[in-house]
């Protein structure tokens, strides 16, 4: 039969791509509830949907950061009935600490993390007593690896890794399956939203060499990896939808095989060490930081035998 997937955050990129493939499914096996915060957003969606607009596709109003829209959207469907959640919203956040206010880090942890919790608390009953479900999150290679500048992003995404992996056992009792997906860099209005705060940043809050290696190196670095290594969020829907019909999803995936080593490398050093030399060569002991870590990435990927 036909099941029934809700996504958060479809006004663009991972969201939007994701709730269209399922929507135009050839073998019609999903019909998708594409939400988002603020419906004045959905042109996009609309035009990408064509035809499968109010067919296999309709669109509702979802914030993830207030319960009552969570409750409201789920209330209008017919018998709550969401076989497969996909928590995607979320927000980003670059640049020296001391830059960034307080406020702004909750409000991100309130989207990227308490937007999961708030409707896994919505969802999760419901498919428990179904003993039915499937609940994916989009979750980041920088939830289990940080990164430079991306401290309290990582710290989000960590969190939303502590919080699944805790679940997905007592899940797994109810036989409701649990997936994070874990994409590298994606080229989506992500970066772009991240790229235009971080220029009109206020850097006087912190020391020059901060700034200049956050300005110089850092974003520098980050755009190149982007558009180099990075995927489409076609890419990422394409095997999303494949995790969905999998007979024994994966608990985590990685989207992009090139990052795997990275995040290998904490497991396979328990001191840190491991992890953080080789961060810290790739940054300050390389003219070309970019060039030094895209050949890391290669020999390590290489040594583990691409696995
Ligand atoms: P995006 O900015 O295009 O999409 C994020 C969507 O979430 C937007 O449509 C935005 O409006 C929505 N959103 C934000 N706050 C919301 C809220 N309170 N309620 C409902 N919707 C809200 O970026 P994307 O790259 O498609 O990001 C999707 C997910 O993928 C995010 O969770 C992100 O952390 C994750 N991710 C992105 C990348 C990347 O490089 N782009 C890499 C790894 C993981």
């Amino acid at each position: 039969g036909t099941r029934k997937v809700l996504v958060t955050g479809c006004s663009s990129g991972i969201g939007l791509a994701l709730a269209v493939r399922l929507a135009k499914d050839k073998l019609r096996r999903f019909k998708v509830v594409a939400t988002m915060r603020d419906l004045d957003k959905r042109e996009a969606l609309e035009r990408a949907a064509g035809k499968s607009l109010n067919r296999s596709l309709e669109i509702r109003q979802l914030d993830a950061t207030c319960e009552d829209s969570i409750r409201e959207c789920v209330n209008s469907l017919s018998d709550r009935q969401v076989d497969v959640l996909v928590n995607n919203a979320g927000v980003g956040m670059i640049g020296p600490l001391e830059c960034q206010n307080v406020s702004a880090m909750q409000e991100l942890f309130n989207t990227n993390f308490f937007g999961l919790v708030r409707l896994v608390k919505e969802l999760l009953p419901d498919m428990k007593r179904r003993q039915s479900g499937h609940i994916i999150v989009m979750g980041s290679v920088l939830g289990i690896q940080g990164l430079l500048f991306n401290d309290v992003y990582a710290a989000s995404k960590f969190a939303v890794e502590g919080f699944c992996e805790s679940l997905a056992v007592q899940a797994m009792k109810f036989n409701v399956k649990m997936t994070l997906v874990e994409p590298g860099p994606v080229v989506t209005e992500f970066e772009k939203k991240v790229y235009e705060e971080a220029e009109k940043m206020d850097l006087s809050e912190t020391d020059e060499e901060t700034a200049r290696i956050f300005r110089q190196i850092y974003l520098k670095y980050s755009h190149e990896v982007f558009y180099s290594v990075g995927q489409t969020p076609k890419e990422v829907a394409e095997k999303t939808l494949q995790l969905i019909v999998s007979k024994n999803p994966p608990f985590r995936h990685q989207t992009n095989r090139l990052y795997r080593p990275l995040t290998a490398m904490k497991h396979a050093d328990p001191t840190g060490h491991l992890p953080l030399d080789a961060f810290y060569k790739m940054i300050f002991q390389h003219d070309h930081m970019f060039n030094a870590s895209l050949s890391i990435l290669r020999i390590l990927h290489r040594r583990m035998g691409a696995a």
